[in-house]
């Protein structure tokens, strides 16, 4: 008992350090990953937005795992399971959401658990939605938004991703926005002006 909370302190303060450090003071050598990628390929890394997700979620998984060691400490095992639950949901968003950091690491792929988890008539619903956007490179290049595996949907605003463009071969930070009357309904890919 006193050595399982002894190893739950210790690992919620270590993974705390290490988030801090990542977020607050850039220590992104200490990024699984990002550290043995060669440099060619760490510059088309959003790093910064990678560091401050990998943080937060590390931070915030320390202080879940102290919550939970104390519940433990003080024989509570409703607070202890609802306190691992929330850090293995944590977990798994910080795997998941990481994947957006990593240019060009998505894919049309990324709407297979979609496919998966909706019913088909909501799931074109969601294709035709995002399918009137597109992701369009500085250089001029524009890519269907759904053939980019993004998801899209009644939603406003023209938001920056970070995103490789197969034109100009490296990470630059693309345009969301909603497809001109000409460009609806073509290929929506257009090559470099
Ligand atoms: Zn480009």
């Amino acid at each position: 008992m006193v050595w399982i909370c002894f190893g739950g302190v210790s690992f919620a303060l270590l993974g705390i350090v290490v988030g801090v450090r990542i977020r607050y003071f850039a220590s992104y050598g200490l990024l699984a990953g990002y550290n043995t990628a060669p440099p060619e390929e760490q510059a088309r890394y959003d790093v910064t937005g990678l560091g401050n997700h990998v943080g937060n979620g590390l931070i915030t998984i320390g202080t879940l795992l102290a919550l939970a060691t104390a519940a433990f400490g003080l024989g509570s095992s409703t607070w202890t399971s609802v306190f691992v639950g929330l850090m293995v949901g944590v977990a798994f968003l910080i795997v998941v959401g990481g994947q957006k950091f990593l240019p060009g690491a998505r894919g049309p792929g990324e709407h297979r658990w979609l496919r998966r988890l909706l019913p088909e008539r909501a799931f074109r619903a969601l294709e035709t939605g995002t399918r009137q956007w597109l992701i369009e490179c500085p250089c001029g290049r524009t890519q269907d938004f759904w053939d980019t595996g993004g998801v899209r949907y009644k939603a406003v605003g023209e938001p920056r991703q970070l995103y490789a463009c197969s034109a100009c071969g490296r990470g630059r930070w693309h345009k969301v926005r909603k497809k001109g009357l000409g460009e609806l309904g073509g290929p929506g890919n257009r090559p470099v002006p």
